[in-house]
């Protein structure tokens, strides 16, 4: 379906009016758009894109999945609030040794992944702050595999969904690793997918 039966995007300069549509209506017809293009959507300010872009993406869920809603019983585990960044929306991060800060032990860990997996869960989703002292023979990626080993161990059943864009550049950079290593590693440990947070990497 093309985007005939949508709003189109009415723009005064005419060109990129032109080049949103036709990548907004190759997108419904099911082709994959290039990185190139990706951008140009990102970078639209204009309301009556933005709506365009809304009203497409929403069109192509209707056409991939109808109405049906689905849902999965996951837990939480944001395993420390210890953070060395400063992310300026932040009610979360502390500071080592601040009042309120935390840092989970493995067992109490391991403890609630286990009583998630009781209560019905399949996913732990799993994040926590920069924590520098979170570390295992003085490796960031050392410490987080051991977590995500055990944790695997425990509870074999249970999905991964762990360790944001953020965490993940945080670990290469303690360690001196590439981004790529890093999520190799992970994954190999037993994480299953990325969480879609941590937008102040952008
Ligand atoms: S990295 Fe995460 S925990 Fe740390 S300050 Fe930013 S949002 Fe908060």
């Amino acid at each position: 379906m093309g985007m005939s039966n949508l709003t189109r995007f009415e723009a005064s300069e005419g060109t990129r009016a032109t080049t949103l549509d036709s990548i907004l209506d190759r997108t419904l017809a099911g082709d994959a758009i290039s990185e190139a293009e990706g951008v140009t959507l990102l970078e639209q300010t204009d309301a009556g894109a933005i709506a365009a872009i809304r009203e497409a993406a929403d069109e192509l869920r209707r056409q991939q999945v109808g109405d049906t809603v689905t849902y999965i019983i996951n837990r939480n585990l944001n395993f420390t609030n210890i953070c060395e960044q400063h992310c300026s929306f932040c009610a979360f991060r502390r500071d080592a040794g601040q009042e309120g800060a935390y840092w989970l032990s493995l067992d109490v860990m391991l403890h609630k992944a286990r009583e998630a997996v009781e209560r019905g869960a399949t996913e732990l989703c799993m994040q926590g702050g920069l924590n520098p002292q979170a570390k295992q023979d003085g490796s960031s990626l050392a410490y987080y595999l051991n977590l995500v080993r055990e944790l695997k161990q425990a509870c074999p059943q249970l999905h991964l969904h762990a360790f944001s864009p953020q965490e993940i550049q945080f670990i290469a950079q303690q360690d001196n690793l590439s981004y790529a290593a890093v999520i190799a590693a992970l994954q190999e440990a037993g994480v299953g997918s990325m969480p879609g947070t941590a937008a102040e990497v952008l």
